[in-house]
């Protein structure tokens, strides 16, 4: 399978890598350090038209994943966290657009694509983030719809958010449970609260904040999907196959932290010589290369693939093996990245130690690199069997 970029695709990738240096660069440092959401930012993916862009032509977008890519990949090699506000309003844009019904996806998709609406994904709680299955907030089905209960932490964007696609245990009057479903929260639903918004280590310039259901109504034509759950399942398929994309922003990283690498040791001198000059150095630049070039391959390879068609299985595995060695290889470039700075890798006088922060961040989002290994071990060998508990 060809995973060569098309015509468009590169003016994509020109268009965002000239605004990425013009105007986004020049605001990482501040946003990292602030923490505060960059809403100029924002603005200016919003003038720009990017919102839209895997998605299909009738919301303006260019219907591929490959193209999503290389804009996620241009913004992240200079700043992780405008890179991330993409995706994010990505995320409940694709929800929407595999779960929804006509009607729901009439009232969100357009003002997400414009960039007049903003959502957010909650799933993670305190004593659940990987095993979703172990979620304990309930939507308890009553005459005109569910009402919810419970907690939740880590929801990016909630503060921002519009609605809050919150996923929950239904039960019936009953109290049977039904299924695991997402349901469409309005923001300032009554009983819905957002908490303090964590203090990062890194991807610090879009905040995560804890959420607290208490009786929170919400009409039956809000919830995705079907009561039984198939809804959630679709919907978590979909994101997962989209899954390529945050696998772009590690290798936009990767290359960042190189670029960052190279003008740092031409630059500096020690024993009468260009660091840059030095074989153990020359080595280390030529692997952290390497490593980028083939973790790009494979994210343009599991983009092509969504693009082409693929599903199932087999885009599973291989968005599992893109996300996962995209982002540990963006952890160990950045790592090196940091060593060739020698001390003022450790001054946040200097940009690198900010892509050894964000680095860290990919290798637990959107399924943690564990969670990936075991898709990928799970595509290879079947799935082993659960002991009951
Ligand atoms: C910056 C940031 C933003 C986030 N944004 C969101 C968001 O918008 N919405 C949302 O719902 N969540 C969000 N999360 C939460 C994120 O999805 C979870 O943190 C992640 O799924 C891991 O869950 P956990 O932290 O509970 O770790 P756990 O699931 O408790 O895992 C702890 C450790 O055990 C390992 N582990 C767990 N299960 C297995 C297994 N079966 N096999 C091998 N190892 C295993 C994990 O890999 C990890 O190393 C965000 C997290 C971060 C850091």
């Amino acid at each position: 399978m060809s995973y060569e970029l098309n015509e468009d695709q590169r003016q994509i990738q020109d268009l965002v890598r000239r605004v990425a240096r013009e105007k986004v660069a020049p605001r990482a440092a501040e946003i990292d350090r602030t923490g505060e959401y960059p809403q100029d930012m924002f603005d200016l993916l919003k003038a720009l038209g990017l919102f839209t862009v895997p998605f299909p032509a009738e919301y303006g977008g260019t219907g591929s994943l490959l193209s999503a890519c290389v804009a996620v990949e241009e913004l992240g090699r200079v700043c992780y966290n405008t890179g991330y506000l993409l995706v994010v309003q990505w995320i409940p844009f694709g929800a929407i657009l595999a779960g929804g019904s006509g009607a729901q996806q009439a009232r969100w998709l357009p003002g997400l694509s414009s960039g007049d609406l903003r959502g957010a994904l909650s799933i993670t709680e305190p004593q659940s983030g990987s095993d979703v299955s172990g979620i304990k907030t309930t939507a308890r089905r009553g005459a005109d719809g569910y009402v919810l209960n419970g907690a939740k932490i880590w929801c990016t964007n909630a503060h921002v958010a519009d609605f809050v696609l919150v996923a929950a245990r239904t039960l019936d009057e009953a109290n049977t449970f039904l299924g695991i479903n997402l349901f469409i929260v309005g923001r300032h639903a009554k009983g819905l609260t957002v908490g303090r918004e964590e203090d990062k280590l890194g991807a610090r310039g879009v905040p995560s904040c804890p959420l607290f259901l208490d009786d929170v109504f919400v009409p039956a034509g809000d919830r995705l999907g079907p009561e039984s759950g198939e809804g959630f399942k679709i919907t978590m398929e979909a994101l997962n196959s989209s899954r390529p994309i945050v696998a772009a922003r590690a290798v936009g990283l990767a290359q960042g932290a190189i670029d960052h690498a190279i003008e740092f040791i031409q630059n500096r001198v020690a024993f009468g010589q260009k660091v840059s000059e030095f074989q153990g150095m020359r080595w280390m630049l030529a692997d952290m290369v390497m490593k980028t070039e083939a973790a790009r391959q494979m994210v343009y390879r599991a983009a092509s693939m969504a693009d082409a068609g693929t599903t199932g299985r087999e885009m599973a595995q291989m968005a599992a093996m893109a996300k996962c060695f995209a982002s540990d290889v963006a952890m160990q470039v950045a790592t090196d990245a940091v060593q060739m700075f020698g001390a003022a890798g450790i001054s946040a006088e200097y940009p690198i130690n900010r892509y050894f922060r964000d680095a860290k961040v990919v290798q637990i989002i959107e399924g943690t690199n564990q969670i990936q290994r075991n898709i990928i071990a799970d595509s290879v060998l079947g799935r082993v069997k659960r002991q009951p508990r």
